[in-house]
């Protein structure tokens, strides 16, 4: 009985298997049966949206539902690493504290009211436009300028060359913006 209960402790079994402590070892029967929370989960290939390195992420999902982001082994370029911010992705998504309304405090107000998704975006494409008609420059010194220096666009590192492309085209062909950058570049 003694010698089955010291069988069981991990330093005899280290003792007894010459081994170092870190493997199959210094496993109780509880751990030996633990499974990592990404067991039979699906997966998907994405990449981090937060910077212009662009890591390589695997979404782990299962029944629908988030259930871990890491670093993604095959990724030339971080090679399975992520930052700390970036190794944080999952509670971007799952925090309790992620603002899923639009916030809007109107001029001189103290408190932030909730705003529809769809009001909002109006809003934004009316003040634009507002600002596109009121600073518009058809020429200046004489010379054909057709720009507008009062908005500028930002655009995120994640965007691809397609998407960069999209932006430029519809911002300084369509509205005649001219301030343009993107974060990447920063
Ligand atoms: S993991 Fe870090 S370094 Fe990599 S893209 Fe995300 S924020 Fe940038």
């Amino acid at each position: 009985m003694i010698a089955k209960l010291l069988s069981r402790w991990p330093l005899i079994r280290q003792i007894r298997t010459g081994a170092d402590g870190t493997g199959p070892e210094a496993m109780s029967a509880r751990t030996r049966n633990l499974l990592p929370k990404t067991h039979e989960a699906q997966v998907a290939r994405s990449i981090c949206p937060y910077c212009g390195v662009g890591c390589g992420q695997l979404i782990y999902h299962k029944a629908g539902k988030l259930v871990s982001i890491e670093g993604d082994p095959q990724s030339p370029i971080s090679r399975g690493h992520l930052c700390p911010k970036g190794a944080d992705t999952f509670e971007l998504h799952t925090h309790v504290a992620r603002l899923d309304k639009v916030k809007y405090r109107r001029p001189y107000s103290r408190k932030w009211e909730e705003l529809e998704l769809e009001k909002a975006m109006d809003m934004v494409a009316d003040r634009v436009w507002e600002s596109r008609e009121r600073t518009f420059q058809e020429k200046i010194d004489g010379e054909l300028a057709m720009q507008t220096k009062a908005i500028a666009h930002l655009g995120g590192a994640t965007l691809d060359i397609e998407e960069n492309y999209l932006i430029k085209k519809l911002f300084t062909a369509g509205l005649g913006m001219v301030c343009l950058s993107n974060q990447a570049r920063i």
